[in-house]
């Protein structure tokens, strides 16, 4: 299941989904929120962003290994 809304990383509306147990864990262990249940993240390819539902201005960003593989022909960095 995902939601559409705008992200303001990618300055467009895209899709949300709800974090995984494996993000979960880490935006725990990050430590700002115990309760991650209403948190979604975009699944544009390398955002990532995260909000709590209904709070688009309460939001932070995920560490570099959430990021999403581009396709296998995009350049690598
Ligand atoms: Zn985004």
């Amino acid at each position: 299941m995902t939601i559409n809304r705008h992200c303001p990383t990618c300055r467009s509306r895209q899709d949300f989904r709800k974090l995984n147990d494996d993000e979960k864990a880490w935006v725990r262990a990050e430590g700002s929120r115990s309760y991650v249940d209403n948190l979604w993240r975009c699944t544009a390819v390398g955002c990532l962003t995260y909000f709590r539902i209904g709070r688009i201005n309460d939001r932070g960003l995920l560490p570099e290994k959430f990021k999403k593989e581009p396709p296998a022909d995009a350049e690598r960095p």
